[in-house]
């Protein structure tokens, strides 16, 4: 038996609104990763196992080795048709925001999805979620979005409906925002939920294989570099950074994804306690970070790279020169590891 979390009000609103509903919006993030896109087709998958009619709507494609995921193909790509997801958002009777709590992580859907008339329900769990919607089901402390969906239809009594293909979609995304269960997984009811999927048919090992043994020549090499050559230690801090520029990008033919878990990897030496990677897009710098333990990444994304996320895993974006990004994060990041280590002692 999972132990219950989600406030039954919450479930009770939901549930109302499913009622009345006939066609269903599932957005989710920029950038897609596993949790976003596992948790939006699962959810789709059962709502459409109920009668619904439902679409997921997102920014930009996901990855490529997050297309084999049951009904990936069918996602509505905003960027690419911009119309037709106008108006299914438009039309829309509700519409749900996975794993995000800002309107502007969906950035180009927002303006769309802020004038639809649909009621709105958030499933998410990162911290200080805004006020955006009618319905907000948020719990930072689940570690995946798609584990407080597999939650929520539980609750729902559409457990039944899960099939294999929502089932490896919720797993996926379980999955990914764990690291494969090596952070944030010391939920006992994370096995238990697993345990479940397993029961519903979903190849795990599979699954695995999928998402991470996706490599192509092209992008080991360019990992490889980025290792040799651009990987920098601060030893007084134990900390590091990683930066790709455009050109560096462009000479190992860079798809998006193909830079994927480089961010972590300085995380394997057991001195390393963070670690950030900067990396070159057209018009901004890209940053992704990572900690272990009670260094919070998501404050320094915050306060200084316009952005956001977990304890020890977040995100931001520079608007500047790779120079000036550099420049900025060693001019900052010393007074965040005294204070850490001041408050530790
Ligand atoms: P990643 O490094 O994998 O791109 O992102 C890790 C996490 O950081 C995401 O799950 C998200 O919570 C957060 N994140 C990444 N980029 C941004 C950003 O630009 N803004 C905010 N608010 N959060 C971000
Ligand atoms: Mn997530």
């Amino acid at each position: 038996m999972l132990n219950r979390i989600v406030d039954e009000n919450k479930i009770k609103e939901l549930r109302k609104l499913l009622e009345v509903t006939e066609k269903i919006v599932i957005t989710c993030h920029v950038g897609p990763d596993g949790d976003a896109i596992g948790s939006s087709l699962g959810l789709a998958i059962v709502l459409n196992a109920i009668g619904k009619s439902v679409k997921v709507v997102i920014p930009d494609l996901p990855p490529r080795n997050l297309m084999f995921l049951p009904g990936a193909k069918e996602i509505v790509n905003y960027g690419r048709y911009k119309d037709f997801a106008d108006s299914l958002l438009r039309d829309a009777d509700l519409i749900f925001a996975l794993d995000y709590n800002e309107l502007n992580r969906i950035d180009r859907v927002a303006e769309a999805f802020a004038a639809s008339k649909a009621p709105k329900v958030m499933i998410d769990h990162h911290l200080a979620p805004a006020d955006f919607v009618d319905v907000k089901i948020s719990h930072p402390e689940v570690s995946s979005t798609a584990m407080l969906v597999f939650r929520v239809l539980c609750r729902l009594e559409l457990f039944p409906y899960i099939d294999k293909n929502a089932a490896t979609c919720i797993y996926t995304g379980m999955m990914t925002d764990t690291g494969n269960f090596s952070y944030n997984s010391n939920d006992p009811d994370l096995y238990i939920v697993i345990s479940e999927l397993l029961k519903k048919g979903i190849n795990k090992d599979a699954i695995y294989s999928n998402v991470y043994n996706s490599n192509t020549p092209d992008r080991l090499r360019l990992n490889g570099y980025a290792l040799d050559k651009k990987f920098k230690i601060y030893d007084n801090l134990n900390g590091a950074l990683i930066t790709l520029s455009r050109d560096e990008l462009n000479a190992y033919n860079y798809q998006k994804g193909d830079t994927e878990s480089l961010v972590n990897k300085p995380l394997s030496i057991p001195e390393i306690f963070f670690s950030f990677f900067f990396r070159e897009e057209n018009d901004y710098i890209k940053i992704s970070a990572r900690s272990k333990g009670e260094f919070a990444v998501n404050k320094i994304c915050e306060e200084h790279f316009n952005g956001g996320g977990h304890k020890n895993a977040a995100g931001g974006e520079f608007f500047g020169s790779m120079d000036d990004a550099v420049l900025k994060f060693e001019n900052v990041i010393e007074d965040y590891v005294k204070q850490f280590l001041d408050n530790k002692c």
